[in-house]
């Protein structure tokens, strides 16, 4: 392990507790001792900048603004968000709330990178086309290197991107490419799926036991373009989750060509 990600604060509460100086920089001291290379924070999972209700909207682009801070103050440099949901006003209006609230917070951000979460496309959602994370990025009106995409396996398969075979794969990755520059592509996040290609709904299986089956993640592991990407399993974490992840990391390092 080189890379992780983590809550900064309860992921279903507003409410953060702030984060004492020592606990900073205890936090950075194991960092540096674990030889970790890339840090990545989640939001929580209220923050819906294109929210329908104002003030949730809000409250959302405040919350936005105080995970960044957290990020900073820990030395994390990429923050995963979801593009969250237009509540029944519209993709559109969805896509529009968003963009002009990441360009809102983007202003005081440093050095931190805003990660879209590729989404799976269940009910209101916004996010689940490439386009629409396009069209998201340049609403916000931010700088190439301000906004990246974390491309969730699961749930781009859930969206209808099929990656299991190369021939798939290499569609999908040149779909990306020309709507976005592979170069947004800034982080993996490495799940199986318990449902099919296109099925929108979002349930993360363990590498290899979905529908995706291991070959994706071969391609992704081997795929020179991504060797510097990092990669966070999210992989089912009731039962035994330290020996399941274990397994679930083995099984991603064995997929990778020893030449
Ligand atoms: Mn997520
Ligand atoms: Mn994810
Ligand atoms: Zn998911």
């Amino acid at each position: 392990m080189n890379a992780f990600q983590i809550f900064t604060k309860n992921s279903n509460q507003w409410a953060a507790k702030p984060i004492g100086s020592e606990d900073a920089a205890a936090f950075r001291e194991a960092v540096r001792r674990g030889g970790f290379k890339r840090l990545i924070a989640h939001t929580d999972y209220l923050i819906n900048p294109a929210s329908a209700n104002d003030v949730t909207a809000a409250r959302s682009v405040e919350s936005l603004r105080q995970e960044i801070e957290r990020c900073q103050f820990l030395g994390i440099d990429m923050l995963v968000m979801h593009p969250g949901s237009h509540g029944g006003t519209g993709q559109q209006e969805g896509i529009r709330k968003l963009g002009a609230a990441l360009g809102k917070v983007l202003g005081d951000a440093g050095r931190v990178t805003i990660l879209l979460e590729t989404t799976a496309g269940q009910g209101n959602g916004i996010g689940n086309t490439f386009e629409q994370l396009a069209e998201i990025v340049e609403k916000s009106g931010a700088g190439r290197h301000r906004i990246g995409i974390c491309y969730d396996t699961c749930h781009t398969f859930a969206a209808g991107y099929d990656i299991r075979t190369r021939d798939a794969y290499e569609r999908t990755m040149e779909s990306f490419k020309r709507v976005m520059g592979i170069e947004r592509l800034r982080a993996f996040h490495l799940n199986d799926s318990k449902k099919g290609l296109g099925s929108r709904v979002d349930r993360h299986q363990h590498i290899g036991w979905g529908e995706m089956g291991l070959d994706p993640f071969r391609l992704i592991m081997n795929d020179p373009r991504f060797h510097d990407i990092p990669k966070i399993i999210e992989t089912p974490k009731e039962g035994n989750p330290e020996v399941y992840d274990r397994i679930n990391l083995d099984t991603l390092l064995g997929l990778i060509d020893s030449e």
